[in-house]
């Protein structure tokens, strides 16, 4: 038998544990130089003016808020296709979560619905460039310059992606990147949020502490002193500098990572090219897919198997797997306070019956992507009508 591929394992190397055990020697454990060189290396990879670290992207989705003004009663348009982080953080103001369903092929958020979702309170949109495929950016960025709204990226999946040669970093008025430990680049728990803007970036990067008016770093070097203000009441989502030292291993790597990733994709889909049962994941030839994950939809009219079944099958065959993502309206908490019904989402309630994520990340191996492609390819020979 098989030993269990797991549906993901992070790729940690000796200089990540070596940087790592540097910053707990150095006596210097919280946000400090390290952050500092973290926050340059991503604006510099991505291209943006300003990057700040913070300790998850959920974290960054709530100071991007913070920074734009949303106030209670404001609405905020976001994709039902999600992680509750997104919509939950609009909750933290006392305003409105707008769900608005997905396209079939990207699964990203469409822009019809979000012009229909449209209203006079409508302060902001925030797409999820699901699974790492950038959203239809020109026809967001379009309808929020046309309505005045700003466009909050969800870049959880996205590191790193394009969307017609631009990096998803540089495209929306603030993007918010995760590293938490299943994403492309990890550091345990970790955000980052880029942005062009000089006064969102210095608000977001003083809310991230407490509302003080400097940076902490600077009040314990020589550079600074014990003085300080606190000008707002923040939040505590500085990033570690133990945190920052993996990041900054990582985004090294980021490229190689994605090479590895993408190949990975192209295996799966020459392996289930001739398999009609199974639809592979769409990419649109304007995209650099980013492939934080690789997620097929199951036919089930011409399957005598459910997807839940399936993925039971894969597990007992040693294939961790997982579905992403249960869409929101789905949830208790979105149906009972916000009162959604599936019919309003017939796209994303449709797919989330047929989507399994394969493991995709490159710790595995070639030959572990061989064995799901045939793992597969035999359930679907078994279970097919
Ligand atoms: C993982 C994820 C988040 C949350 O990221 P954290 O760093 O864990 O806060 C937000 N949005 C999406 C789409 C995600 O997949």
């Amino acid at each position: 038998m098989s030993t269990f591929l797991p549906f993901h394992v992070p790729e940690i190397g000796e200089d990540e544990i070596e940087a790592v055990v540097s910053v707990l020697r150095s006596g210097w454990l919280t946000t400090g130089s390290k952050a500092k060189q973290f926050e340059q290396d991503f604006a510099a990879m991505v291209g943006a003016q300003h990057a700040i670290a913070v300790n998850s992207c959920t974290a960054a989705l709530h100071l991007a808020l913070e920074a734009i003004g949303l106030r209670e009663g404001d609405e905020v348009i976001v994709p039902t296709m999600t992680f509750t982080a997104t919509a939950e953080v609009v909750t933290y103001f006392k305003a409105t979560p707008v769900l608005v369903d997905c396209m079939p092929g990207t699964f990203n958020i469409d822009p019809a619905g979000i012009e229909r979702a449209i209203t006079a309170r409508t302060k902001a949109v925030i797409p999820v460039h699901f699974a790492g495929h950038p959203c239809e950016m020109d026809r967001i960025m379009d309808l929020a310059r046309r309505h005045d709204l700003r466009v909050i990226d969800d870049a959880a999946h996205a590191l790193p992606a394009r969307y017609r040669g631009k990096m998803v970093g540089t495209i929306a008025d603030i993007t918010c990147f995760s590293f938490y430990a299943t994403k492309t680049i990890t550091t345990g728990e970790g955000g980052m949020i880029t942005t062009d803007n000089p006064e969102w970036a210095s608000r977001m990067r003083m809310m991230a502490l407490h509302g003080l008016s400097r940076d902490a770093w600077k009040r314990y070097t020589a550079e600074g002193s014990w003085y300080y203000e606190i000008v707002s009441p923040g939040f505590k989502y500085n990033l570690t500098d133990i945190a920052a030292a993996l990041g900054i291993s990582q985004l090294q790597k980021s490229e190689r990572f994605w090479k590895v990733r993408e190949r990975y994709a192209g295996l799966y889909d020459a392996g289930f090219a001739d398999i009609q049962e199974l639809m592979r994941p769409r990419v649109e030839s304007h995209v650099q897919h980013a492939w934080h994950l690789y997620v097929i939809q199951l036919d089930l009219d011409r399957l005598r198997i459910g997807r839940n079944e399936f993925i039971e099958q894969l597990q007992q065959h040693d294939i961790g797997c997982s579905v992403h993502f249960i869409p929101l309206h789905l949830h208790p908490y979105y149906r009972e306070t916000w009162g959604y019904v599936p019919s309003q989402f017939p796209v994303a309630g449709a797919m989330y019956e047929t989507i399994v994520s394969l493991p995709l990340y490159p710790k595995m191996t070639e030959s572990d992507v061989q064995r799901v492609i045939s793992v597969v390819r035999d359930l679907i020979q078994r279970y097919r009508r």
